[in-house]
């Protein structure tokens, strides 16, 4: 059996009480399978005894010791112990036992001259005593010693020693029981555990290397399992093109020339399309001429002009009898984007929408209907794009802007809104067509792993006339030559950004609520200031943006929230305060605000009097670096592949133990094997022991939407 497949109910028995079956589901553990994936999420090595003199090499001592003396501190609620400890080097230290009235019980154990084996984290305190206040004891023969043990991942009142007892047992149970996931050839050729042995050791290791086979073996299998997803995937769509190509002779040759109607908007635009942008229009062009669904990301650095090529790719869909949805991730960013349509595409004679979660009852009612009855051929917005009250007459194109923004599984339901429901044309596709924008790159190798079912356009130039932003760094202390520049900016007409890391009352820090009235009381009284921030109502947002579009305001101070897309050309300067606080891809957003008109534009990183190495590290990077790959290659340097930009929230990270970036190598292992399976050894999937095909009919490690 797989793991996936033990859809046992947990219930009860002698470890399992009503109670904690309703913890657990806070854990989102229901079945045997949900415990066995709740991996620790550290281990405690008790399997040898380290002397509390070496608390500086392993702060975590575990040794027996002998108790001393005992002391007060303290009264009532607050009354605490500190018990003195010797271990047999003689070494002592104190363990503080704090909360005693609800802790009695450390009061009984740890009388004079008893003895107990002791694992916690000793540090230096008071009095350079070495202390430690969280720690466990137990008798000297105790089986919870001599062992590495987990530590799992808890919700309030499920205590460890709880979790610990019913995953041993649930092992005990059922682990013999669970067949390999993965062919024998891989397992042997990088001495990876089977899936059983594998399970057992995550969750209580034999020891710290057969820990570390464990956690390559599963994290080696969950990647294995994801480029099975995408090569799949790509493969198909490779013969689906290729049938394609040769069923039918291409009515229109490769990279498709541009339709009636998008050459109408081309011609009442007052500027030509950069060479990227005509090249990406054309083969998206290409790919919705194609019966084949399109999968492309179109990748752009900020301010290289992709809305545009996205409002293109709608009017093809549009002129083809189908509605667009354009997807922004934030409701200013989505406005403006509907704003444009609406100035752009409406004297076209294209019936434009803007839906957001703010929208109205009555007025979201007859939207809906509008959608549903096909009077609506572009609607703009945010996920509420996706509700489940949303309906579509023919959605046949896709827009996700800024799609690191979104989870994955939003991808999957939008497409699923496309199955149109009295389309039955025979040239109807199966899905609608999928355009994913984005100017935070993913690094190469990753965007290749885990997006690989997709086409990449990327456009490589900026519109003509583009200045390179000038960027100063700047100390806190100088702030006033920084205003003094901005001063002499608006004296020309010029517009501001002023963003700060909070929204209010930063202790330490400026806010951008404080920072709004000493912008427009003290240091531009001459200007008119406004503030923007995520508690703004929708409304007064929108009402802000307006007045800063159309000049009538000259200062915005912000949040992040002016982050993505916001284009306003004649804004020339961005001033980010507390710079080093933001990350780097958020600071290449920012930055990106200002340069997007004919003007010289400026950015002045304002950084804290104490800058830290790694603060200066990231600013210098800011300095040196235009080219948003590099600034993000360089992100992912510096911070670590955890923090990489936008994963953590993205979805797309989330596998079990393996994490992509980190994991890059076991990626790119797992990728080969997996595509010269699929191109070579078919026979594991579909042969007698085809393990792969079985796995993903019977247990599908990721549902198909997870990607
Ligand atoms: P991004 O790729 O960051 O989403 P936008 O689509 O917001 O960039 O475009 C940035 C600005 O450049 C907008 O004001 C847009 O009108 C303008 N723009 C787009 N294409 C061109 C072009 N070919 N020539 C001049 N300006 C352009
Ligand atoms: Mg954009």
């Amino acid at each position: 059996m797989f793991l996936r497949s033990l859809l046992t109910k947990i219930n009860k028995n002698k470890y399992i009480d009503e109670d904690i079956i309703k913890k657990l589901s806070r854990l989102g553990i229901f079945t045997i399978t949900d415990l066995f994936l709740h991996y620790p999420r550290a281990w405690e090595d008790r399997s040898k005894i380290i002397p509390l003199s070496e608390f500086q090499k392993s702060p975590f001592c575990c040794v027996p010791v002998k108790v001393i003396t005992r002391e007060y501190m303290g009264y009532g609620n607050t009354r605490a112990m500190k018990a003195y400890i010797e271990d047999e080097n003689g070494s002592q230290a104190v363990l503080l036992c704090f909360n005693l009235k609800k802790r009695p019980w450390l009061e009984k154990q740890l009388t004079i001259d008893s003895k107990h084996m002791v694992y916690g984290e000793f540090k230096i305190g008071n009095y350079g005593e070495l202390q430690c206040s969280s720690f466990d004891i137990a008798s000297i023969s105790s089986k919870k010693f001599g062992k590495i043990l987990p530590v799992y991942p808890l919700t309030s009142g499920l205590k460890q020693e709880a979790l610990r007892r019913i995953t041993a047992n649930v092992l005990e149970q059922y682990s013999n029981k669970i067949e390999n996931e993965l062919p024998d050839k891989i397992i042997e050729k990088y001495n990876l555990l089977s899936k059983s042995k594998a399970l057992n050791e995550i969750h209580y290791p034999s020891s710290m290397e057969e820990l570390e086979r464990a956690k390559k073996t599963i994290i080696y299998e969950e990647l294995f399992y994801l480029e099975v997803m995408v090569g799949k995937r790509a493969i198909e769509r490779r013969m689906q093109k290729t049938r394609v190509k040769a069923a039918e002779s291409r009515e229109q040759g490769a990279g498709s020339s541009l339709t009636t109607l998008q050459n109408m908007l081309l011609q009442r635009l007052p500027f030509e399309l950069t060479k990227g942008q005509l090249d990406a229009a054309s083969e998206i062009n290409g790919d919705m001429n194609n019966p084949v669904p399109m999968a492309r990301l179109l990748q752009g650095d900020v301010g290289c002009g992709k809305t545009l090529v996205s409002f293109l790719a709608a009017l093809f869909a549009v002129e083809k009898n189908g509605q667009a949805v354009i997807m922004a991730p934030t409701e200013l960013l989505a406005r403006q984007h509907a704003e444009n349509a609406a100035r752009l595409l409406e004297p076209l004679g294209i019936r434009i929408a803007f839906l957001t979660g703010n929208i109205k009852a009555k007025g979201r009612k007859e939207l809906l209907k509008n959608l549903l009855s096909g009077k609506i051929d572009i609607v703009v917005g945010t996920h509420a794009l996706f509700s489940n009250d949303v309906e579509y007459k023919n959605l046949t194109f896709v827009v996700i802007d800024e799609q690191h923004r979104f989870g994955v599984t939003q991808r999957a339901l939008i497409i699923k809104k496309g199955t149109a429901i009295d389309d039955v044309s025979p040239n109807a596709k199966s899905s609608p067509d999928l355009l994913m924008m984005s100017a935070t790159p993913i690094p190469r190798t990753l965007a290749l792993t885990v997006f690989g079912d997709m086409d990449v356009s990327v456009i490589k130039d900026m519109p003509p006339g583009r200045k390179p932003i000038i960027t100063h760094l700047a100390k806190e202390s100088n702030e006033k030559k920084v205003y003094d520049f901005i001063d002499k900016e608006l004296a020309q007409g010029k517009q501001a950004y002023f963003v700060y890391p909070l929204i209010e009352e930063g202790d330490e820090l400026k806010d951008a609520v404080s920072m709004s009235e000493r912008l427009s009381k003290e240091i531009f009284p001459k200007y008119k200031t406004a503030l923007i921030h995520s508690k703004i109502d929708e409304e007064e947002k929108k009402q802000i943006m307006d007045d800063f579009r159309k000049g009538k305001i000259q200062i915005l101070a912000a949040t992040s929230v002016v982050e993505v897309g916001v284009d306003v050309p004649n804004a020339t300067c961005m001033v980010i305060e507390h710079a080093e606080r933001f990350g780097l891809s958020a600071l290449h957003q920012l930055r990106g605000r200002v340069g997007r008109g004919k003007d010289q534009s400026y950015c002045f990183l304002v950084y804290s009097d104490v800058l830290s190495e790694d603060g200066k590290t990231r600013l210098k990077v800011m300095l040196e670096n235009t080219d948003g790959f590099v600034i993000a290659e360089e992100d992912l340097k510096l911070r670590g592949p955890g923090l990489f930009a936008g994963t953590e929230q993205s979805g797309y990270m989330t596998l079990g133990l393996a994490n992509p970036i980190r994991d890059i190598e076991e990626l790119n292992k797992a990728r080969e094997d997996v595509f010269s399976i699929l191109e070579n050894d078919p026979d594991l999937l579909l042969g007698d022991n085809r393990i792969i095909a079985r796995v993903l009919e019977e247990a599908p490690p990721f549902s198909e939407v997870a990607l």
